[in-house]
């Protein structure tokens, strides 16, 4: 039975944020992730995230969990244990294919738990949700977008978008870097750029599909990087979310912190698409807005 939460970390010496802001010339490298870690790896801050067990939730904190990379395997061992909390988030590829059928399981899997507040992103492969790209792979016969998304009733459904529950601001993101022929793709660099660039500002809680650059983003084969430069880029120099969840590299299941904000690739499955990795749940403070304002700049 999972009962584990973390406190966030924070950012308590300023070398710390130096750091963080010191270089984004790896950017020249934002096509080629491993190059790009070879630059700016150095210069990361790694901070433990404490994990607390069987501790109740904080009082003015609210208690958030989060799944990711579910791929229609929802029913399977540690997903009938999903600890209770006040929001439920599911950072993408709840599907294989985005097939309005798994869609439909899905939908029923999410209504099968009574978290006040449930929000869903979609992953590559949930092509369904992608019309542009549902029509490239016609020959997998999908039905219109807004039929696929209309059958997503039980969540908050976001898509380069933005919620506001109990108090926190939640964007989520649906895009990763171009990998093979999926859904919701954008090439390293300016294209995928372009879309980092509409998250806002100070949001708490980012959900993108996949890993920024060196946070939860080893593959297995290889062992080599391949989260985005670019979100990792605009995510600490910009955004500065308190919380960046995310799934996508099912091998970099797991959490870190930069000191300012802390990451969590939270996929279900590994990489043989079992879902073994429990749920990640945190409680974030909500009564005080400077924490994340703390750094002035
Ligand atoms: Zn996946």
């Amino acid at each position: 039975m999972f009962q584990k939460y973390f406190k966030r970390q924070e950012a308590d010496d300023k070398t710390t944020e130096t750091n963080i802001n010191s270089t984004n010339s790896y950017l020249k490298f934002a096509d080629d992730p491993e190059k790009a870690w070879s630059v700016v790896g150095s210069s990361q801050v790694f901070k433990e995230v404490k994990v607390a067990c069987n501790e109740p939730k904080q009082e003015g904190h609210v208690r958030v969990v989060c799944i990711s990379d579910t791929h229609n395997v929802p029913m399977l061992g540690t997903l009938e244990n999903i600890p209770q909390g006040d929001i439920l988030i599911h950072a993408g590829d709840f599907t294989k294919r985005g097939k309005i059928h798994e869609v439909e399981k899905f939908n029923k899997f999410l209504g099968s738990f009574d978290h006040p507040h449930k929000v869903v992103i979609a992953g590559n492969h949930d092509i369904g949700f992608h019309e542009e790209s549902a029509q490239r792979l016609h020959h997998l016969n999908f039905v219109p977008e807004a039929e696929v998304k209309a059958v997503l009733t039980d969540c908050t459904y976001l898509q380069d978008s933005e919620v506001e529950i109990l108090g926190l601001r939640i964007y989520g993101s649906p895009w990763t870097p171009v990998f093979y022929d999926w859904a919701f793709l954008k090439h390293r660099g300016d294209a995928i750029n372009e879309i980092w660039k509409k998250i806002p500002k100070d949001v708490d809680i980012l959900v993108t599909h996949g890993p920024p650059l060196g946070r939860g983003d080893v593959v297995n084969f290889g062992k080599t990087h391949a989260g985005c430069a670019n979100l990792l880029d605009i995510v600490q120099n910009y955004v500065k979310p308190r919380y960046h969840i995310f799934g996508h590299i099912h091998e970099g299941y797991g959490c870190s912190s930069d000191g300012r904000t802390t990451f969590i690739n939270a996929s279900t499955c590994n990489h043989l698409y079992r879902p073994v990795n429990q749920p990640v749940v945190f409680d974030i403070e909500v009564n005080d807005r400077t924490l994340k304002n703390d750094d002035s700049e």
